[in-house]
């Protein structure tokens, strides 16, 4: 979140003074140009997935006078299959929240276990929205450390949770920006030092589909206090729809019950997040070819002379780069791709597009001036 003039607003407007100082979230959108910003998947829904939606959507239309199934029982059980299948594990619809994006995830987590008096930690450079979110529930926001490749030092982060007591821990694998991932290892140390201060440990796994790593939903029949955060947002190629869940213990599930929306998920989300589910396989078709073209794309930024670091999420960070951020960023934008400035002085984000547009954006790169 940028930093603006406090004094922006007038004088008559009661907001809170947490707020003053804050912009909205502000990703640009520029449709015009090839996207390589937000770490969408580049990969439009097959037909297969469209028509099958259309179907589902058409069989509840007749319904939608009607408020929605508030606790989306079929839907969560649907992502406990998911889940269940890729983790083996065993969770049922008591394990699973949804809701509009894993953000709104985020968000309910902040009401329940967050506010005035209350301190989180996470571990930077990390995603925006987790102190973003912090700072409008009132959340006092604690930043760790991590080291110069972006890893986790487990000890020190465990040092740091029981020195610092927060009611919540963040812990984003693999990380956005860096796409660096967290071992399952170090996670349970960083569990157990959370269990120990009562804390929440969020393990925000966006990225989780793209990564080599184990899931932490297997830690947390061992450790109840341990939540993880998933979305159909990337892997599934689904960004438009918002959907994303939480995978817990069935008493974290309770307190997200109580601090929810009413009927907070519409149907529709609904039926086409569940018709993705039954496609799965379909829609993250082409989540190899994103890989090969991600270690791809990392070896011809080497070959540039640039700095990319090893990543096991769909996006990659590099440096290296003569100029500012802000001036690459612009001279990448000239040449109609818009990449992502993430507010690391030296560091730029790249999504990994289809490989044609992967080319585009490697030939900005090479026009570069160095
Ligand atoms: C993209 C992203 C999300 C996203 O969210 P949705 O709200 O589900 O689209 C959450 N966490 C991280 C780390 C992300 O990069």
């Amino acid at each position: 979140m940028e930093n603006h003039d406090s004094n922006k607003w007038p004088t008559w407007l009661p907001l809170r003074s947490n707020l003053r100082s804050s912009s909205p979230y502000g990703a640009p959108q520029r449709p015009e140009l090839i996207s390589l910003n937000t770490n969408e998947n580049p990969n439009s829904l097959p037909t297969e997935v469209r028509d099958a939606m259309m179907d589902a959507i058409a069989s509840i239309a007749e319904g939608l006078n009607r408020y929605p199934d508030r606790d989306a029982v079929a839907l969560r059980s649907a992502l406990a299959g998911y889940i269940n299948t890729s983790s083996k594990t065993f969770f049922d619809v008591r394990n699973i929240w949804a809701a509009n994006g894993s953000n709104e995830i985020l968000q309910t987590l902040f009401l329940a276990f967050g506010g005035a008096g209350r301190t989180a930690i996470g571990f930077s450079p990390s995603y925006s929205v987790h102190p973003m979110i912090s700072n409008i529930t009132g959340t006092s926001w604690i930043v760790g450390s991590r080291n110069s490749e972006f890893g986790i030092d487990a000890h020190g982060a465990a040092a740091g949770i029981r020195e610092v007591k927060p009611a919540l821990v963040f812990l984003t694998t693999p990380n956005n920006p860096s796409g660096t991932p967290t071992s399952l290892a170090d996670i349970e140390e960083i569990a157990q030092a959370a269990g120990d201060v009562r804390a929440l440990l969020v393990v925000d796994e966006a990225y989780a589909e793209f990564s080599d790593e184990e899931s932490a939903v297997t830690l947390i029949r061992r450790y109840p206090h341990v939540v993880v955060s998933r979305t159909m947002s990337k892997a599934f190629a689904f960004a438009g729809v918002r959907l994303g869940y939480l995978v817990a213990n069935p008493a974290v599930i309770d307190a997200m019950l109580v601090t929810r929306l009413p009927y907070h998920l519409s149907a529709l989300t609904q039926a086409a997040a569940q018709v993705a589910i039954e496609h799965a396989g379909v829609l993250q078709a082409g989540l190899d070819e994103i890989k090969v073209e991600r270690e791809r794309v990392r070896a011809a930024l080497t070959l540039a002379g640039l700095k990319p670091l090893p990543s096991a999420a769909n996006f990659i960070l590099f440096s290296g780069f003569v100029a500012s951020s802000k001036d690459t960023w612009q001279a990448i934008v000239g040449r109609g791709v818009l990449i992502r400035d993430v507010g690391l002085e030296g560091y730029l984000r790249v999504t990994i597009g289809t490989p044609a547009e992967n080319d585009e954006f490697l030939a900005a790169i090479h026009a570069l001036e160095s």
